[in-house]
């Protein structure tokens, strides 16, 4: 079963989350979330979900970065994107420290907003700590696009969507984007 993501206009995507107790963490329920929650994520394929995304107004979200997703960028981009494998990682009642506060311009895009992209100012690196989804303490220091991801789910459990921050003027489909400023990108790596 695959959980269904909602898409933008949708209410729930603006409520602020709630923090996941320890006893409803332990629910079999909870737990279930989870793992529907990583399927979904797979499936999309997304690279971040959170759990307003599947309509629950609680504090977890998931995120993983696959090496397979990497294939179809010029490693150039990559490279400048400080874009790399991230392992599965399940967050729970997640606080975000910025560890550098240096911006970083790239498009994004989100599950919620199906089909689009826009430019988005980031921090460069993030702090997060949080539970793992056995209620244990976990600390992650990332920097790049995992910071970039981090700050993106994390916007999720406060109701916002990287809309609310973009670039206006950078909105656009993904048939545009990958035909206009994909090549004119690598072309602006390469010449540099
Ligand atoms: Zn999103």
């Amino acid at each position: 079963m695959l959980l269904k993501i909602y898409q933008a206009g949708q209410p729930r995507l603006r409520q602020k989350a709630k923090d996941v107790t320890g006893a409803r963490l332990k629910q079999q329920s909870t737990q279930e979330l989870i793992d529907l929650m990583i399927k979904t994520l797979r499936d999309a394929p997304g690279v971040g979900l959170a759990a307003p995304q599947v309509g629950e107004a609680l504090k977890i979200i998931v995120i993983e970065d696959q090496a397979k997703y990497h294939d179809v960028i010029p490693p150039a981009i990559l490279k400048a994107q400080a874009r790399h494998k991230v392992p599965l990682t399940v967050l729970v009642n997640p606080r975000l420290t910025i560890t550098d506060k240096t911006d970083e311009l790239w498009f994004e895009g989100c599950l919620s907003i199906d089909g689009y992209v826009a430019a988005v100012n980031r921090a460069r690196a993030v702090k997060v700590e949080a539970l793992d989804r056995h209620g244990r303490p976990v600390t992650v220091n990332a920097n790049g696009w995992q910071a970039r991801i981090l700050q993106h789910e994390l916007d999720h459990l406060n109701g916002v969507l990287y809309i609310d921050k973009m670039k206006q003027s950078s909105f656009m489909n993904l048939k545009n984007f990958n035909v206009l400023w994909r090549q004119a990108l690598q072309a602006k790596i390469r010449r540099s």
